[in-house]
């Protein structure tokens, strides 16, 4: 239920909080990024492993409806994770994938990724998720899903692995603007999701919202809506995605015959900016962009560039002196 295969908050990029002078806190740099909270959280570096379990989705076989959202490539989502027979195989593929980044004594979180991660009988997850969660190098699960495949008997199993380490799920909103969501091909209300925070809150289980930014026809008070809603619900974390154009898609089509066009990286990061203001401070956020499959990618292809992406973004941040919960 993951955009194309985003990276996270800045590679290992650390913000300074807001100073404190005397009572009155002076506005300085603070985003509450994956990398600070994880590291607070767990004492230590923590990487994700990207996992390809080999589910569908609903919105694909008919059950919600066919053809997937718009912007979802034939991977649904996750065509940089860990592939393999076993849970064994897929860890281990998955480290392998991020072998030059890791350093020291680390740990992981188990991100199940691609398509929907919970749909599936109970048992069959249950075995999974179990799996993961025994694993001693493994600090925490994150599970990709759509708000429509949390039945109870799931919520009561999320909920007895979140006994033993934390769990939580990311549910692919993208918009809370509905009209937004049925030109996209979502094929659900965002009352949907937000049936499902509350359910996954009241069993003590923590919401990443995934949310997609420049999709089209959206406007910046559409964006700016969609982060207000998410917070509104106490969502503790948010993936804010750039909408990208991947060959084979729907919204392939509609870019080549120009129905919309995508964003600049200049409008991209002043948008961020904004909205990062807008979050409570206490969010995290996990992501700010993607940089997708360059095979795969139709536009915009500065975003191919991860690392003068993040260079401009991160350096965006500090000119402006980003401060996260500054305008909630
Ligand atoms: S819900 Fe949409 S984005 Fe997620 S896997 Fe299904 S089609 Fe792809």
């Amino acid at each position: 239920m993951t955009p194309a295969a985003a990276f996270d908050t800045g590679g290992g990029t650390r913000y300074d909080k807001g100073k404190r002078n005397g009572r009155k806190k002076a506005r300085g740099l603070y985003i509450n990024t994956f990398n600070d909270a994880m590291k607070a959280r767990f004492g230590r570096k923590t990487y994700r492993l990207s996992l390809d379990c080999g589910f569908t989705c609903p919105n694909r076989d008919g059950t919600a409806g066919v053809g997937g959202c718009i912007f979802c490539s034939a991977g649904g989502a996750g065509n940089f994770a860990g592939r393999g027979e076993s849970l064994d195989e897929m860890l281990a593929a998955a480290k392998e994938k991020i072998k030059s980044k890791t350093r020291g004594d680390c740990r992981y979180i188990a991100y199940f990724q691609s398509f929907s991660n919970t749909y599936a009988p109970p048992e069959a997850l249950r075995a999974l998720f179990s799996g993961a969660i025994a694993r001693e190098d493994i600090a925490a699960l994150s599970i990709a899903t759509r708000p429509d495949c949390l039945p109870p008997q799931t919520l009561a199993l999320l909920a007895e692995l979140n006994e033993k380490k934390p769990v939580w799920v990311e549910l692919g909103l993208q918009t809370a603007n509905d009209g937004t969501a049925r030109r996209m091909n979502r094929c659900y209300p965002t009352a949907v999701y937000d049936a499902a925070v509350r359910a996954l809150h009241e069993r003590g289980l923590e919401v990443v919202t995934h949310i997609m930014l420049g999709l089209p026809g959206e406007t910046r008070a559409d964006m700016r809506e969609t982060v207000r809603h998410a917070a509104s619900l106490g969502t503790e974390g948010v993936k804010l995605h750039l909408t990208q154009v991947l060959k084979g898609t729907v919204l392939a089509g509609m870019y080549e015959r120009g129905e919309f066009d995508v964003m600049p990286l200049e409008e991209y990061a002043a948008l961020l900016c904004d909205l990062i203001e807008r979050l409570p401070r206490e969010t995290v956020l996990h992501r700010y962009t993607g940089d997708g499959d360059k095979k795969e990618l139709l536009a915009p292809l500065w975003c191919g560039d991860k690392k003068r992406v993040l260079n401009y973004i991160n350096g965006v941040f500090r000119e402006r002196d980003v401060e996260q919960g500054s305008k909630y």
